[in-house]
């Protein structure tokens, strides 16, 4: 029976760090554009999505360090 339940953890722990790894660290909603320093809606952090694009690939290239 322990077979099963070791399976049943390490499928469970695999589940936990794929969550992790995919979770995105949480922004700051500061009512501006976190690209260009524009005015935004509120909840949004970029004013389009070219901006969003380009801070997305800033934030990969710096490794999310937000
Ligand atoms: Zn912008």
């Amino acid at each position: 029976m322990s077979d099963l339940f070791d399976q049943a953890s390490a499928l469970e722990q695999h589940t936990l760090e794929v969550a992790l790894t995919h979770r995105k660290p949480t922004l700051k909603d500061t009512g501006h554009c976190h690209w260009c320093d524009e005015l935004v809606q509120p909840g949004a952090h970029c004013c389009d999505s070219d901006c969003r694009d380009d801070f997305d690939q800033y934030r990969r290239k710096t490794n999310g360090g937000f």
